[in-house]
């Protein structure tokens, strides 16, 4: 069998069937910006790798850091040891990540941070014998993994996983804030205050995405937000989760998305980039308010314990992608694609097809009236030379940081010359229905 076909028949790849409708491509090698395909066919990547490959692909610092940490120790049970990376990478993250967060969790996904993450919530309640506080505010369009308990706060009918809704943590939700940086009312704000106000004797934790809501529609929301929601919590003694496990380490113009708003969590998710999209590394970190209070208890303990909690390799991993972020301007960098995808983009408004062209730090999205494209956008795409993942209305791109000012221009006109090939060759109503959800 073809080994093309194998993997069709096989494996199963992210939110798909099997045996897959279509072909994967099949990828041979990755350098900076560029994906070499099997075929030797080149691909420009759009996706950074779902946000998590921000200095681009063989990195020679992030390679040699590599090197040296499996030459001297890949992995070691974290039950009983420790070390360096761990160390020095704990410090490093608790140094840049918002005031009061100091203490750290390291788990292996980003779902899984979020997993402990509300067991921390859950269980710094119980410790304030206050058990009756075990209930989560999330906000529709939300997403936050997979897993169960991450999958009880996604948003429960247009995300992924209404499928299991009644196998889920009943959780209330706010409606989604209103898009954009600029708005009218603060109607969504209300909301907000009344579910505080009805259910905060049963709330633990506020969950949201500070300023981009991802995977739940690419929608970018206000700071203003974000502040009112610290002021809620503090005001009705809930604990405010930030998962910044797509916006974390620069993507939305700050090294954290809550910076925009001021405010620092209470808890804090982190994944994606933080290996520099090398490894799966994630963290939950906490103030020390909460350590103290679920330590206290008798035994105390937090329950959770992956096996690779920690990995040696992915820390230093991490560490060298951290040294090499904050060595550079990366300010400057995201300032830049900023400004090249929001001109880039800007001519596609033309289209009736097209509702909405937004760019937000080293974000660019193209939001269309149709939900029916993505799958032929992503072909022509591929035909232009660019690696792009689009997923119902939504065509969007985050580049690596550091792509060149010829390779960014490439990669916009690839992504731009693709919708405009579909929309003005696709008749409306015979559609080619696309099976990718994300
Ligand atoms: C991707 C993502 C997750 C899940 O992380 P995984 O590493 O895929 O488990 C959670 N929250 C947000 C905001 C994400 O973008």
């Amino acid at each position: 069998m073809q080994s093309s076909n194998f993997d069709q028949q096989h494996i199963w790849h992210p939110y798909n069937k099997l045996p897959s409708s279509h072909l994967q491509l099949e990828v041979a090698s990755a350098e900076g910006s560029l994906i070499t395909l099997q075929d030797g066919r080149k691909l420009l990547d759009a996706m950074s790798s779902w946000w998590s490959s921000i200095h681009g692909y063989n990195h020679p610092a992030i390679n040699q850091a590599a090197i040296d940490q499996i030459q001297t120790l890949s992995h070691i049970m974290f039950g009983g040891f420790t070390h360096q990376p761990a160390i020095q990478l704990a410090r490093k993250l608790i140094e840049i990540s918002p005031a009061g967060l100091e203490k750290i969790f390291f788990a292996d996904s980003g779902s899984v941070s979020v997993e402990v993450a509300l067991k921390v919530a859950l269980q710094y309640w119980k410790s304030k014998q206050r058990p009756e506080k075990n209930r989560f505010l999330a906000l529709q369009h939300a997403y936050h993994g997979d897993t169960f308990g991450a999958m009880s706060v996604c948003d429960p009918i247009e995300g992924m996983h209404h499928l299991f809704s009644n196998n889920l943590m009943p959780n209330y939700f706010a409606p989604a804030p209103q898009p954009g940086l600029v708005v009218e009312d603060n109607h969504d704000i209300q909301a907000l205050e009344s579910l505080f106000e009805q259910h905060h004797t049963e709330l633990a934790a506020f969950i949201l995405e500070p300023l981009v809501q991802g995977a739940g529609g690419m929608r970018f929301y206000r700071p203003e937000y974000i502040k009112r929601a610290r002021e809620l919590c503090d005001q009705y003694e809930v604990l405010l989760i930030a998962d910044e496990i797509a916006t974390g380490f620069g993507r939305t113009g700050k090294l954290f998305a809550c910076e925009w708003a001021h405010i620092s969590p209470d808890i804090m998710c982190i994944g994606k980039a933080l290996t520099g999209g090398y490894m799966t590394l994630a963290a939950m970190l906490c103030t020390q308010e909460i350590s103290d209070t679920i330590s206290q208890q008798n035994p105390g303990l937090l329950m959770h314990g992956p096996t690779f909690m920690g990995n040696p390799l992915a820390c230093r991993i991490a560490l060298a992608s951290l040294e090499l972020l904050l060595s550079q301007d990366w300010q400057n960098q995201v300032k830049l694609i900023s400004t090249h995808l929001t001109q880039a983009f800007e001519p596609l408004k033309h289209y009736q097809e097209v509702r909405d062209i937004r760019v937000l730090g080293g974000i660019g999205v193209i939001e269309l009236t149709r939900d029916d494209l993505s799958y032929a956008i992503q072909q022509a795409a591929i035909e232009n030379g660019v690696w792009l993942r689009p997923f119902g209305r939504l065509v969007y791109t985050m580049p690596a940081y550091n792509i060149s000012a010829d390779n960014l221009q490439a990669l916009s006109q690839g992504i731009s010359n693709a919708v405009s090939h579909v929309l003005s060759t696709q008749p409306s109503g015979e559609a080619t229905l696309s099976d990718q959800f994300v």
